[in-house]
């Protein structure tokens, strides 16, 4: 029987460049990774070193990483009622995704916006209008968009939603879904006693093809809270067992997996990827 690979990794510090990222992944017995490609609050991003990229994807090779799963600053709302921020995430992920060639082929990851008031359909709109904007045809990235928790008026926190923005996106080749365990838990799905169930409406809905990577979180609060925090693996309403099922689903495999969790320290990830690693033994 052909060994499924697990692909276990966490949020890196693009500080110090992309080889030291890699060089930070294999320190903690990761073999994919996510990165902010700026600074997450939003802000300007510093020149890419091409022989810097070579080196890592050197490193990746080497390695047999799976995909990197890149995220965009989590303040850019591509769905806000004022003209001047849709226009900076316009800018941002525009500008992201020229940077991200140097790396070809991984995952961009954005959080769809918060509608503020306009009302789900407007958001849907407004996202897709961006999107069709930035996403070229020669690209090599898929942009992935994050299934939200529904906090405030988050758009994303029903499958249907990530489905109607890829259905008016005219390059949806380039499209995929980040699923985070935390977020579809407070969105209503119940990750520990529907699994099954879950990814069986996500593939009638956007359909499984689409799923192409996973944040691994456990959540601080229970089913259906539209809260949003995260929790360690095993300190939340998921549980170790739940994230276990998830993460060896025969329909996920191959999938990066990336923890974000609210770790201290890389040697807390690479506690918390080694536990996952040695329970998914045999499983
Ligand atoms: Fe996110
Ligand atoms: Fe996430
Ligand atoms: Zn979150």
């Amino acid at each position: 029987m052909e060994e499924k690979k697990l692909y276990l990794g966490c949020h890196l510090s693009t500080s110090a460049g992309f080889e030291a990222m890699g060089r930070d992944a294999l320190s903690i017995g990761a073999n994919t990774f996510a990165f902010f490609t700026r600074n997450p609050r939003g802000g300007s991003a510093k020149a890419i070193d091409p022989a810097d990229a070579e080196a890592l994807k050197k490193i990746l090779e080497e390695g047999n990483f799976g995909k990197l799963v890149a995220h965009a600053p989590y303040t850019l709302n591509p769905c806000s009622a004022t003209q001047k921020t849709r226009e900076f995430a316009l800018m941002a992920m525009a500008d992201d995704l020229e940077r991200m060639e140097y790396l070809q082929g991984n995952y961009y990851n954005f959080h769809p916006g918060s509608h503020v008031g306009q009302g789900v359909e407007k958001g849907i709109e407004l996202i897709a209008d961006l999107l069709n904007q930035v996403i070229s045809p020669n690209q090599t990235t898929t942009v992935l968009l994050e299934t939200m928790a529904g906090k405030g008026s988050e758009i994303g926190s029903r499958f249907e939603e990530l489905a109607e923005i890829i259905s008016k996106v005219n390059h949806d080749e380039k499209m995929g879904v980040c699923l985070d365990t935390c977020h579809i838990n407070d969105g209503g799905y119940d990750v520990v006693e529907n699994l099954d169930g879950i990814l069986e409406e996500f593939d009638r809905i956007i359909g499984l093809d689409r799923l192409k990577a996973l944040h691994i979180n456990d959540s601080k609060n229970p089913l259906g809270a539209h809260k949003d925090r995260h929790a360690c693996i095993g300190d939340g309403y998921i549980g170790l067992d739940g994230i276990l099922a998830v993460i060896n689903h025969p329909k996920l495999a191959g999938l990066p997996c990336i923890l974000e969790t609210p770790q201290p320290d890389l040697m807390g990830y690479a506690k918390e990827i080694s536990i996952l690693r040695e329970k998914s033994k045999g499983l």
